[in-house]
């Protein structure tokens, strides 16, 4: 499986978003120096955002990128080092694990994948236009509260979408919720609760064809898809809420995943995966939270098991 090997490390960060980098911070500041492989998006998927109202130190706000690129900056003052390269295949069948990227190959005892989830999008005209501050959002929790008293619709109908539209109804007047059904997929108590809500408006059986607007989003136009009929629907944001897909396929082979592909960590443990010695950090095992400071915290956890594993992994080959 090995091409040419570009390093033998004691720990391997594989991605460099919220949660690889925090990683990287601890596991330098253990003196492990740590080589994080960076994958095609350098700072995760916060870099997509102008704005990140809720990373606790930051009372203005913060923008994505400069966020993430000062976590690079303070991890490398630490000695963490970064290398341009995305993993395709992993070996964890022995005691020194083996990625295999797409420019070379790297050793280490230790792994910490943090390789997070991408949100699935429409593939519309407009969506990747107006993406990230400027009216199309992923996440109702980061910035439902730059919506206040504006109108917004929300894409999907099962539980995300539901519970993405009345976290919505905090700040909004009016929650548009699309769905290609007639009936919400979401569980009868999360229906119950949508559709009895006066601020929630379903259209049913509808598909958005474009977003639209000038300097941010001012709407959606939507197709009836039983009969065809054209609609145009006036809104400030649109939440696309049809899922996530884990970056984890390349590990699948050796790495116990859930039914959604995320990362399954160990009974009473945040972050150790089934294989001794690789940990799981943030979006790519956690479905449920999917934020900054949660990525973080996980990154934080998997660098001090991580440091503990190495020490005792280190002990136990000094002691035959
Ligand atoms: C538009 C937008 C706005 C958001 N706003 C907020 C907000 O305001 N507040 C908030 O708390 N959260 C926000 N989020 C959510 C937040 O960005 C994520 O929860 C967080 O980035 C997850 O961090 P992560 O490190 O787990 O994964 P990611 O940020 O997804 O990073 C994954 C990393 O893994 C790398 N990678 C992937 N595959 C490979 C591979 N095969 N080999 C090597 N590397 C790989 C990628 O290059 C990337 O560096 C927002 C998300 C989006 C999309």
């Amino acid at each position: 499986m090995l091409r040419k090997v570009e390093s033998s490390e004691k720990i391997l960060i594989v991605g460099s978003g919220c949660a690889g980098l925090t990683a990287a911070i601890y596991a330098s500041r253990a003196g492990l120096l740590p080589l994080v492989v960076n994958g095609l998006q350098p700072g995760g998927q916060l870099t997509t955002t102008s704005e990140v109202e809720n990373f606790p130190g930051f009372r203005n706000g913060v923008g994505g990128f400069e966020l993430t690129e000062s976590m690079r900056l303070q991890a490398e003052r630490f000695g963490a080092r970064f290398v341009d390269d995305s993993v395709i295949d992993v070996d964890f069948s022995s005691d020194t694990k083996k990625v295999l990227g797409e420019n070379a190959s790297y050793l280490a005892p230790c792994v910490i994948i943090a390789t997070g989830a991408s949100p699935r999008l429409l593939g519309v005209k407009g969506e990747k236009e107006f993406f990230g501050g400027r009216g199309v959002s992923v996440c109702a929790t980061c910035d439902g509260a730059f919506y206040r008293g504006k109108d917004v619709a929300v894409v999907g109908g099962g539980d995300t979408a539901c519970e993405e539209a009345m976290f919505l109804t905090n700040f909004s007047q009016r929650v548009y919720l699309i769905h290609r059904r007639d009936t919400l997929r979401a569980s009868p108590l999360m229906r119950e609760r949508v559709l009895g809500n006066a601020k929630i408006v379903p259209v049913w059986n509808s598909v958005v064809r474009e977003i639209f607007g000038s300097e941010k989003v001012n709407g959606i136009r939507v197709e009836n898809v039983l009969n065809g009929a054209r609609d145009e629907i006036k809104c400030a944001g649109v939440f696309l809420a049809i899922g996530h897909k884990p970056n984890t396929q390349q590990f699948a082979k050796f790495l116990h995943l859930d039914e959604d592909g995320y990362i399954r960590r160990m009974e009473n443990s945040f972050v150790e995966t089934n294989i001794s010695g690789v940990f799981a950090a943030g979006d790519c095992a956690d479905k449920v939270y999917r934020q900054a400071i949660t990525s973080a915290g996980t990154g934080a956890m998997a660098a001090i098991a991580a440091e503990r594993y190495i020490r005792e992994h280190l002990e136990r080959k000094r002691n035959g």
